[in-house]
């Protein structure tokens, strides 16, 4: 690793230390590792997947699990369900004025899932879906490109 790589990766923790610090959480190493990863993540990745790279760190399955759980709480993370019964875990970003309301795409062959962070469900719409119920999630399902052209 090069210094300028090590001042960022240093950088990217402190940041992440004030992130925790400023919801009122403790700062631990778990938080901390959880955060990280999820913030590297390009879409919203599920428990075993964190528990997978997570447990060689000498994390247990279950202290990730809580701490997903906290950082949910606190508002840091959030978790969406996406017709498959499975949660999924992404970092929350705080200058979104959707509050993390993105839609998500699911291919239904191979179950990847992106995020569609540029799709505002804008007022209006919220409007309407308000007069209807509570939105929790927008889901688009279709096939995704590498098993569209299999
Ligand atoms: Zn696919
Ligand atoms: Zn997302």
């Amino acid at each position: 690793m090069t210094n300028s790589e090590q001042d960022a990766v240093l950088d990217e923790v402190a940041a992440i230390r004030e992130l925790i610090r400023n919801s009122g959480l403790r700062c631990t190493s778990a938080r901390l590792a959880v955060m990280q990863r999820l913030r590297q993540a390009e879409s919203p990745v599920t428990h075993a997947e964190l528990a997978e790279e997570l447990v060689p760190l000498g994390f247990d399955k279950a202290t990730v699990f809580r701490n997903l759980s906290d950082l949910t709480d606190a508002d840091l993370v959030t978790r969406t369900e996406l017709g498959d019964h499975v949660w999924r875990f992404e970092i929350r970003d705080p200058d979104d004025p959707h509050e993390g309301k993105h839609p998500h795409f699911v291919c239904v062959d191979c179950g990847q899932v992106t995020c569609f962070s540029d799709v505002v469900f804008d007022k209006s719409t919220q409007k309407r879906a308000n007069r209807i119920g509570r939105v929790t999630e927008i889901l688009l399902k279709g096939h995704c490109r590498e098993c569209g052209s299999a």
